[in-house]
């Protein structure tokens, strides 16, 4: 279903105004159900990306030197904003990356929640003082870094923008954001809802574009000092390179394999329910999705048959639908490398659920989610990241080999564990290589804590103090308290 209010044209946002690309040049924007183009968006290079930048730098001075409690103010706006938008922000979503209309909506309040929740960081934020004895004082300073530069994958996109928007407004930098190219809609609303809220224009420029172009433009640009990116590790690799020439500050938010660990104590039927939200939520294409399923080898046939049979009775279908458990995936290109792997699953494990797309919808990027046993630790699926619909089973029969599977792959970016031993359960969380974990729980975040991942899932933190860690440049000031004492170079009495 279409909602109202699509435009028919995508345009950059800089120093307030909506603009063309400078050598006018645009791209198709398709939606991923008629995967036909609803909107052509504004294609960006090098000379849009420097507009950005020189707006996001006039703009600077005022906003940076706000003091944190009127930025607070301007953030609790645009949460206000985005609030009174949120029917249209959700339905925008759910058009055009495919997520499910429940699902979009959910997001949508947790990119306002994402304002408030940075709004009051920076009020509560304290600066750091150490005292040696009764020489020396040294305190900390911290100023916002400048210019900062932010790359945003396609799921769950308005979220993902407004989880780094929202820091780096409340440290007091100035920014250029670049969203993804195969869902620009959502951002098409920043805009109004920054005009609304009374953010400064230039404050926040967007430019549209493809990664290669518009992204490595803001990559490259040397009066960016930091480049805030979540994407595949891939790209996040390319983009690590291209920063090194000048030296930039870099978080990393990259792709996951993440392993659920289910031992025979567990309370089965909330893992169950666990691993299915986990795995086939926002249609899978999810970084911290558990798509490794590791079940210990008593209840493994049982805990696989009903993850199958689960599977396989999920609701399917449009996107707009509220009853829709699985929307579409979001692009064609994406639909045909997640059924490569699904291709690939059926020669490396038993497949028990999915693996096509569901009869009753012959058009759109839709996949039954899928479910593969027996999967072998050096099996393409097992390794790399589908980000669809797909899982893999597989079993362990001891602690320690559970730990070595949930370990065997590059990535480390979350982990689930569900036991009723709570004292095996935190062993565990301290062995297994990850950013990020659960037990006995699901996906469940506090915006309070260190977000990111180890090994090939990324870079630094993000979340809470991280996030404003990231965005400030901290300065140590050091001062006497009374006499400080000094080695007499070449005083001869
Ligand atoms: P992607 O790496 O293809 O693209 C991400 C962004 O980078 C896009 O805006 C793209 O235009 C841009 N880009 C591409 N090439 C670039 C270049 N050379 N220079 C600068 N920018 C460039 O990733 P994707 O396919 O959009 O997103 C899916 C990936 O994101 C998955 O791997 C997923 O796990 C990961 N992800 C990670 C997290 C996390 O928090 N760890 C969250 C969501 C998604």
């Amino acid at each position: 279903m279409r909602p109202t209010g699509l435009p028919d044209a995508i345009r950059h946002w800089i120093g307030g105004t909506l603009l063309d690309s400078a050598d006018g040049r645009t791209f198709e924007v398709a939606d991923p159900v008629s995967n036909t183009a609803y909107a052509r968006a504004a294609a960006g290079g090098a000379a849009d990306v420097d507009r950005a930048v020189a707006a996001a730098r006039a703009a600077f001075p005022a906003w940076s030197r706000l003091s944190n409690r009127a930025r607070a103010t301007v953030l609790h706006r645009v949460a206000d904003a985005i609030e009174a938008r949120h029917e249209q922000l959700a339905e925008f979503e759910s058009f055009d990356s495919g997520l499910p209309i429940t699902q979009a909506r959910g997001q949508a309040r947790r990119a306002a929640e994402n304002f408030r929740y940075f709004a009051d960081v920076i009020v509560a934020l304290g600066e750091e003082a150490f005292r040696q004895g009764e020489e020396q004082i040294s305190y900390v300073v911290r100023s916002p870094a400048g210019v900062a530069g932010l790359i945003t994958p396609w799921n769950t996109p308005f979220m993902l923008e407004s989880w780094k928007l929202a820091p780096a407004l409340a440290a007091g930098c100035t920014l250029v954001l670049k969203p993804a190219e195969w869902t620009p809609l959502s951002a098409s609303l920043w805009p109004d809802i920054f005009a609304e809220a009374g953010v400064p224009a230039g404050v926040v420029n967007i430019v549209h574009g493809i990664g290669e172009e518009a992204g490595q433009a803001l990559v490259d640009h040397p009066e960016v000092p930091l480049i805030s990116f979540t994407g595949s590790t891939d790209t996040g690799r390319h983009i690590i390179r291209s920063s090194a020439q000048h030296l930039k500050t870099t978080s990393m938010e990259l792709g996951g394999k993440s392993p659920v660990v289910v031992f025979a104590d567990a309370d089965l039927d909330e893992a169950l329910d666990s691993v299915l939200f986990g795995v086939f939520s926002l249609n899978g294409e999810r970084c911290t999705a558990g798509s490794r399923v590791l079940v210990e080898r008593p209840v493994y046939e049982e805990f696989a048959r009903r993850l199958a049979e689960r599977a396989a009775a999920i609701r399917v279908g449009p996107p707009s639908d509220p009853a829709t458990e699985v929307g579409a995936l979001v692009h064609p290109e994406h639909y045909a490398r997640v059924m490569h792997y699904v291709d690939l699953g059926r020669k490396e494990g038993r497949l028990l659920a999915g693996g096509t797309r569901p009869e009753h919808l012959s058009g759109g990027n839709y996949l039954q989610p899928t479910v593969f046993a027996d999967v072998s630790r050096d099996a393409r699926i097992f390794q790399e990241e589908i980000f669809g619909p797909v899982v893999a089973v597989a079993p362990f029969d001891t602690e320690d080999e559970a730990i070595d599977l949930a370990n065997a792959t590059q990535f480390g970016l979350a982990a689930y564990i569900w036991t009723s031993n709570l004292s095996r359960g935190h062993r565990i969380a301290h062995a297994v290589e990850s950013g990020m974990l659960w037990i006995n729980s699901h996906n469940v975040r506090d915006l309070r804590t260190p977000f990111g991942g180890v090994k090939a899932s990324g870079v630094g933190r993000e979340g809470g103090a991280h996030s404003i860690d990231f965005y400030t440049e901290s300065k140590i000031v050091h001062v006497a308290l009374g006499h400080v004492h000094t080695p007499r170079f070449g005083a001869r009495s």
